[in-house]
């Protein structure tokens, strides 16, 4: 029989514990959805449908067209509201209003261009407003925030429903700059009291009361990946990427194993060569971290294109028996600790290739 492909199975019922979790953390707060880029490489329909069901009724993506994507995903019985965080780019008007998008806009320019919207379609146009409180990344300086609150005109025909912000050092709670965005976020929020607030992303939840507002952005931790960058009991594995034993090899003392010449056997290694690579989404950066495979933990000796070598001990396998490179076992955050990087990137770069199942009622 052909082994199994690789197998990437989505667990929606985690994903509704997850929110739960998340909720329990903001009591009294929305816990939004951030939903873009495809869920987090998961599947937004299937997610985001999961989570309409589960109660939530505010989804933010990135880009206009994932915003139209998902409105088309969620149907014309789900009135979410879906922000954009891109805004409103040049040109997006006409599709923003056509698929009933919230712009969290992020420029000056871009709050004329709403402005200007608003007037041309003869009707309040829905938005947000995104202030830059210290990452410097997106969204208006709170100078710029405050001199529109002081000239009102410049937001006419606007309804103003939420003011966002995003924190940059929240999974160091100690980090001073936590403190500081939050001392200028609570500055401009004044400015527009009758503003939904919402300032908070998955890490930020965890912070504490102070940092919660009217709403949090719930991403990452809905898929599973600790507020601190690090496994959190709380949370349950959303991904399970899976693949089958393709060879098992005996690698001599001495001996290089896989590109490179780095990585040598110092022992006698037996080898369980695994089908799945980077082309399914892993970073050949993992190695050194840890698969697991029939009930224990394996290490990742190397990982190509197509192919990754884990170590399996003197113990019988048999080709076709299914490794586990991230899941419950292989936490994410584990995984991306030994690969240098951040959940939010492993979970982005899974699904290339091979086949995938969800768990759990749509
Ligand atoms: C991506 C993003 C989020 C979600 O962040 P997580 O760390 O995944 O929870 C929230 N807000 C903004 C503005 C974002 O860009």
């Amino acid at each position: 029989m052909v082994p199994p492909a690789a197998r990437l199975t989505i667990d929606l019922d985690a994903l509704a514990a997850n929110l739960a979790a998340l909720r329990a953390q903001a009591p009294g707060a929305e816990t939004a959805a951030v939903v873009k880029a495809d869920g987090y490489g998961l599947g937004a329909g299937a997610v985001s449908r999961r989570l309409w069901a589960e109660g939530v009724r505010s989804f933010f993506v990135a880009r206009l067209a994932e915003g139209e994507a998902l409105r088309a995903e969620l149907g014309g019985g789900r009135d979410a509201a879906i922000y954009v965080l891109d805004g409103l780019v040049p040109g997006a008007g006409p599709r923003t209003l056509a698929a009933g998008l919230t712009p969290v806009l992020c420029s000056p320019p871009q709050v004329e261009a709403a402005v200007a919207l608003a007037a041309a379609a003869g009707r309040p146009l829905s938005c947000a407003l995104h202030v830059d409180t210290g990452m410097n990344r997106q969204g208006l300086t709170p100078e710029e925030t405050a001199a529109l609150a002081q000239a009102p005109g410049r937001l006419a025909g606007l309804d103003l429903g939420l003011l966002v912000s995003h924190l940059g050092s929240a999974t160091e709670p100690a980090h001073p700059r936590n403190g500081l965005q939050l001392e200028r976020f609570a500055a401009v929020r004044a400015l527009f009291p009758e503003c939904r607030a919402s300032f908070a992303a998955s890490a930020g939840a965890f912070l504490g009361q102070a940092y919660r507002f009217d709403q949090v952005r719930g991403g990452i931790s809905l898929y599973g990946g600790g507020p601190e960058e690090r496994p959190d009991p709380r949370l349950k594995a959303v991904a399970t990427l899976e693949a089958p034993i393709l060879d098992v090899r005996s690698v001599r003392p001495g001996e290089f194993m896989g590109y490179g010449g780095d990585v040598r056997a110092e022992a006698p290694t037996r080898l369980a060569i695994v089908g799945a690579g980077y082309a399914d989404g892993l970073i050949r950066a993992s190695r050194g971290g840890h698969a697991w495979w029939n009930g224990a933990r394996r290490r990742l000796v190397f990982v190509t294109m197509d192919l990754t070598a884990v170590e399996i001990g003197d113990e019988p396998a048999r080709i076709g028996d299914m490794v586990e490179l991230l899941g419950a076992n292989v936490q994410i955050d584990d995984l991306a600790a030994a690969a240098g990087t951040v959940a939010h990137e492993i979970l982005v770069r899974l699904g290339g290739r091979g086949e995938r199942i969800y768990l759990g009622a749509p």
